[in-house]
């Protein structure tokens, strides 16, 4: 069974006992904990979306390794319309879900390990793609859903991996085994990884000569031993424990999660490893990782801009003002910014080029470019959200009043904006960009805007490296034309 449904994808969660906490409780049924159950419904939706007809053509694209259908998600990058197509599947599950889908990072950690693996073979003769392909084949065949993890904790900024005052602030491998590595270490802020089967662990900068136990890439399953997943907390969590509701968690269907990712000597066989101690590629394997990563940011921005973009207009009606054309300039604003966030994607991938290996990346200039606008579009859009909402959005009272014998009377009567638009309505549409824009969504919207796939000034060295052989000619193109050089260089 190559494309999973979405039910078959819950099912098969439930059959796994993972080691996570959420809330300091062991959880061994994550699936149907009300804190996580949105984020599983989103990865889910990844599921349902490759069995939709009408989707299928960028959905589930057809692959080599396993004569069939597969996810997206776990599709090998082999063209510009691969690319596109993925960027397709980033937006359709942007609006489908209005937070994005965990697997993306998957699809980002296959093909860079991919291309990698295939250089470093061909390089040192080592047997890694070969192993990984061994891998791809059963993830793709299974439709396992994979969580790309990067992310270290990292310690002290100053400081090198080899210079840490505990080793361990970088994964790295403690023990080298006849059948194996034992590993050491923590991957922190991994999205939706806890909902996943499988990681595809990666180094988080590149590594020197002193720092080869820490060039380590391998799988492993959720519920390897010595693995702990200790759940994030988000803004207004809690609230999806309150029983008899559903209009203050904002979104009751969808969610994101992460997790700091815990590798307490966690042994990992040969099969599993796609590369260990070739240190001089683990920069190329992070910026592939990245520019895959940057590049769709873009596309599931313009996704989650479409729910925003319904969201104000519903509002406004609500409101009363939705004829207003200061309204509509602000909702211009809105639809500028979805659209310059999944026009920059789309271009990074349109531009994208491929490795020796035959693995395409997108452009890494337009997709740094992207990735520096998901840094601030999306605070601008869920800015122009909260503006047209009004002071509610931060000030209403709960479902619980609105249902109360006493007061439930005056929550009715005194929240209601536009008589045709009855109150439960208007509190649904103030609580989901509340739920965006500053609660649990906003962890994922803003804050992984922010930070995902590399803080801001990330996308600035990147763009700034990329730029630095045209430098000297666009000065000498100034010179040109101010009349100080005869001519173009
Ligand atoms: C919601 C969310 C989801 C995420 N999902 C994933 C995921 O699924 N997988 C994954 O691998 N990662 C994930 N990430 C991690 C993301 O890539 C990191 O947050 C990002 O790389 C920044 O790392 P950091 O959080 O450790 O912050 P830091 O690296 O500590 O950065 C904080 C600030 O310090 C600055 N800084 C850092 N080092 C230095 C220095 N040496 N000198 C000067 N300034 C410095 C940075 O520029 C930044 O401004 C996610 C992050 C978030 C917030």
């Amino acid at each position: 069974m190559a494309v999973k449904t979405g039910k078959q994808y819950t099912d098969s969660l439930r059959k796994i006992k993972r080691n996570s906490y959420i809330l300091g409780q062991k959880v061994d049924d994550i699936v149907d904990h009300p804190i996580n159950r949105p984020a599983v419904n989103a990865i889910a939706e990844s599921y349902e979306i490759a069995n939709i007809n009408d989707m299928k053509a960028f959905a589930a694209p057809s692959s080599k390794l396993c004569n069939g259908p597969v996810n997206r998600y776990n599709a090998l990058s082999e063209s510009v319309d691969d690319m596109l197509s993925r960027g397709e599947m980033e937006r359709t599950v942007g609006y489908r879900t209005a937070v994005g889908c965990p697997r993306s990072t998957g699809y980002d950690a296959i093909n860079a390990v991919y291309s990698i693996a295939y250089e470093v073979d061909q390089k040192y003769k080592t047997p890694y793609l070969e192993r990984f392909t061994r891998w791809l084949k059963r993830v793709q065949e299974n439709d396992l859903a994979i969580s790309g993890a990067m992310t270290d904790v990292k310690g002290d900024r100053e400081k090198r991996p080899s210079q840490q005052a505990d080793p361990d602030m970088y994964l790295h491998i403690v023990e080298r085994k006849p059948a194996g590595v034992v590993v050491r270490g923590a991957k922190a802020h991994q999205t939706g990884a806890v909902n996943c089967h499988e990681h595809l662990v990666m180094p988080t900068r590149g590594m020197n000569e002193a720092e080869k136990d820490y060039a380590i890439c391998f799988s492993v399953p959720v519920d390897a031993p010595g693995l702990y997943h200790i759940y994030g907390r988000q803004p207004s969590d809690t609230r999806k424990l309150e029983s008899g509701g559903s209009i203050d968690v904002g979104n009751s269907r969808f969610g994101g999660c992460e997790t700091l990712m815990v590798f307490d000597d966690v042994f990992v066989p040969w099969e599993q490893v796609y590369i260990c101690g070739e240190n001089e590629y683990t920069w190329p394997l992070v910026n592939r990782f990245a520019i895959g990563h940057r590049a769709s940011y873009g596309l599931a921005g313009g996704g989650v801009g479409d729910v925003a973009i319904g969201l104000v207009v519903a509002m406004a009606e609500a409101n009363g003002v939705a004829h207003d054309k200061i309204i509509w300039d602000k909702i211009a604003d809105l639809i500028i910014c979805c659209q310059t966030l999944y026009g920059l994607g789309l271009s990074a991938m349109l531009k994208g080029k491929p490795t020796t290996s035959g693995i395409y990346f997108p452009d890494y200039v337009l997709g740094g470019v992207a990735k520096y606008n998901a840094t601030t579009l999306p605070f601008q859009m869920l800015r122009i959200t909260q503006d047209i909402c009004g002071g509610l959005v931060a000030t209403m009272p709960g479902e619980v009043d609105l249902r109360h014998e006493v007061i439930g009377k005056y929550i009715e009567k005194y929240l209601r904006g536009a008589a045709q638009v009855p109150t439960e309505h208007r509190m649904r549409l103030v609580r989901l960009i509340e739920c965006m824009s500053l609660g649990p969504l906003s962890a994922d919207l803003l804050t992984m805007g922010l930070h995902g796939a590399g803080s801001p000034y990330a996308q600035k060295m990147m763009i700034l490296g990329d730029y630095a052989e045209r430098i000297p000619g666009l000065r000498d193109l100034a010179l040109y034309h101010a009349g100080i050089r005869d001519k173009i260089s």
